[in-house]
């Protein structure tokens, strides 16, 4: 299976934290020198391994704990956000055009699986979109890979266009391109030659192909199987070809994960799908959010993590509208939502979460620039607990000392504090029922 290895390891790596209480700082130094060999061991690009652990160790090392989770949890959950983030994010869909033919040039070496691929897609956008593909055969220096295309059409009864092995690979991609016009085909695939190695000669012959084709995506087809092979033939490709998205083919037999892992942090191109068989069928969307779960293999623990979060984000909302009914909400209480916005997304996203608010047109454009939530914070650590408590205390000298303290000119002070109350009492309104005057609010 897949990441065997890689995902073993790093549920050993992280086993040492469970059931501890506190991390010390000899544990994570433990723990992410074992990430680090786990993910080496996987065939993971140096650099990118090296990237990965310093930027877990920082958020682990700086990590307040969670209500509700243990250190060890919030370790595999922060290494889970990391691997995501590292495998692109979000899945990137494929490039379309905005009129027909949508054309999709796929390049790789030569058994890399740029064949099939074409196939694979072929079929999923025929079935699933109802698309009527044409496949072009620009590959004439092996006959056995025309014949190849064409069994893989009559397969998935798409239609292929091809010219045998005389003619030069532009003028095919020409003729196809113009038959595809013809028959009013939506999708064109061409199928380009591969070598054994990145080599002058072949580029060349992309490069002409994309300049008379100017495809809507430059798909590179990559074997997983050959690591960091992989990323570097990724890196050759790209340089040359400026490619807009990667295919990973034969995930089945990876073992080791490395190519998964490091070709979108190297290339900077988004895998956008991958292979995992040899069937037409066998073709994913590449989710990166999936993939790194199931790279860490904790699928359980990971939607228990999930859940105990929104636990916990539903506690702090049903306690903020608790201040809200008593009119009790204070400027502690403010600094709160104010870490709590850094920590875990905006307050708008927060106050959605209160019965009633989560539609409220009010709140569509709430945001709040981050520089100004730092001087917001800096003055309230420049308050006295009185001040935090009881801000109708808050006369002129004391305003003046704030500023002072905090380093930010008096009107913004006066401004902030009249923010703040301004939304107590909107607060206490909505908690009452009355939504009105919100807008004008949180636009302010
Ligand atoms: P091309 O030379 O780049 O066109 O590569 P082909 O499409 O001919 O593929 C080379 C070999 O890899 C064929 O035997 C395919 O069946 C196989 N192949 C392609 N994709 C996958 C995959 O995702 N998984 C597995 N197991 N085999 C694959």
């Amino acid at each position: 299976m897949a990441f065997e290895g890689l995902t073993e390891r790093l549920q050993n790596a992280m086993k040492r934290l469970r059931g501890k209480g506190k991390v010390s700082e000899s544990d994570l130094r433990d723990t992410m020198r074992e990430i680090r060999l786990a993910l080496l061991e996987a065939d993971v690009n140096f650099d990118v391994v090296k990237d990965f652990v310093k930027t877990v160790r920082e958020r682990a090392a700086g990590a307040k704990v969670l209500e509700g989770l243990n250190p060890a949890q919030q370790i595999v959950k922060i290494v889970d956000e990391e691997l995501t983030k590292t495998m692109g994010e979000t899945a990137t869909p494929l490039n379309k055009s905005t009129k027909i033919p949508t054309i999709i040039m796929m390049v790789g070496l030569q058994g890399a699986g740029k064949t099939t691929t074409a196939g694979k897609l072929a079929n999923r956008l025929k079935t699933e979109d109802k698309a009527r593909p044409l496949m072009i055969a620009a590959d004439v220096y092996r006959p056995a890979a025309i014949d190849q295309l064409v069994t893989v059409g009559k397969q998935i009864d798409v239609p292929v266009f091809e010219m045998g092995t005389d003619t030069d690979p532009v003028e095919i991609v020409r003729q196809g391109l113009a038959k595809a016009e013809e028959d009013h085909n939506d999708y064109v695939f061409i199928d380009t030659a591969g070598r054994l190695q990145i080599d002058e000669q072949l580029m060349d012959e992309l490069a002409r192909i994309k300049e008379l084709a100017h495809p809507d995506e430059i798909m590179l087809v990559v074997d997983a199987m050959t690591g960091q092979n992989a990323v570097a033939t990724a890196e050759g490709f790209n340089d040359k070809l400026d490619v807009t998205g990667v295919s990973l083919t034969k995930l089945d037999g990876d073992t080791r994960g490395g190519a998964a892992l490091s070709i979108r942090a190297v290339t900077g191109k988004p895998i956008k799908f991958v292979g995992e068989g040899e069937k037409m069928s066998d073709l994913d969307v590449f989710h990166p959010d999936r993939m790194a779960s199931r790279i860490l293999g904790m699928g359980d623990m990971l939607s228990l993590i999930e859940k105990t979060q929104k636990e916990v984000d539903e506690k702090q909302a049903q306690e903020l509208t608790e201040k809200m009914r008593e009119n009790t909400f204070d400027f502690n209480d403010f600094l709160d939502q104010m870490e709590q916005i850094q920590k875990m997304g905006p307050m708008d996203q927060l106050v959605k979460m209160i019965p009633g608010m989560a539609n409220n047109p009010a709140l569509a454009n709430a945001s709040m620039d981050p520089k100004d939530m730092d001087h917001i914070k800096a003055a309230i650590y420049s308050m006295t607990e009185q001040e935090r408590t009881d801000p109708d205390v808050l006369n002129p000298s004391r305003r003046r000392r704030i500023a002072a303290g905090s380093g930010r000119p008096i009107q913004e002070i006066n401004r902030m504090i009249k923010q703040f109350n301004q939304m107590k009492k909107m607060m206490s309104q909505v908690s009452k029922g009355n939504f009105s005057g919100m807008e004008g609010l949180m636009n302010q």
